[in-house]
């Protein structure tokens, strides 16, 4: 291991406090949030710093990240036993890990095509989910009996 400069031990730190940050939350949140999360921690960075790590840690596939309806990104860590897709309500925020075996598959294919390696990807689905879908846009009142029932969550 070669010697560390002080700027890499202190981006180190950073980095690590910043991911420790993210585990604490259970969902997707925004570098605002995180960054007064760390404040109210203690720790000491800038919110610049907090937005340069997480795109660090994303680029390097430790977060995940999605965009809200505003256009903000959220960033979740990573689940060990691989990357996720998520489905990300526009409204309220709930986000829903998504079967993406075919996008993987897709991405195997393309990269193998195209000769390129270590391809990473990123797929976000935002929507309204199923609470927070206007009544409009519901189907036409229908016969009662095919009422869909779901018990999610
Ligand atoms: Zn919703
Ligand atoms: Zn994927």
């Amino acid at each position: 291991m070669h010697e560390r400069t002080r700027a890499e031990w202190r981006a180190t730190r950073q980095r690590a406090a910043v991911l420790r940050a993210l585990h604490l939350h259970d969902t997707f949140v925004s570098a605002q949030s995180l960054h007064a999360a760390l404040a109210a921690d203690g720790v000491t960075v800038g919110l610049t710093t907090v937005y340069r790590t997480l795109r660090l840690l994303a680029a390097s596939g430790h977060v995940d990240v999605v965009r809200d309806s505003a256009g903000e990104r959220l960033y979740r860590p990573r689940p060990d036993d691989g990357h996720r897709h998520y489905a990300v309500c526009r409204e309220c925020g709930l986000s829903l890990a998504v079967d993406s075996d075919e996008v993987e598959r897709w991405v195997a294919r393309i990269a193998r095509d195209i000769g390129f390696h270590a391809v990473d990807h990123t797929v976000e689905l935002t929507g309204l989910c199923e609470r927070c879908r206007p009544p409009m846009s519901r189907p036409a009142a229908g016969p009662p009996a095919r009422r869909r029932t779901s018990s999610a969550g």
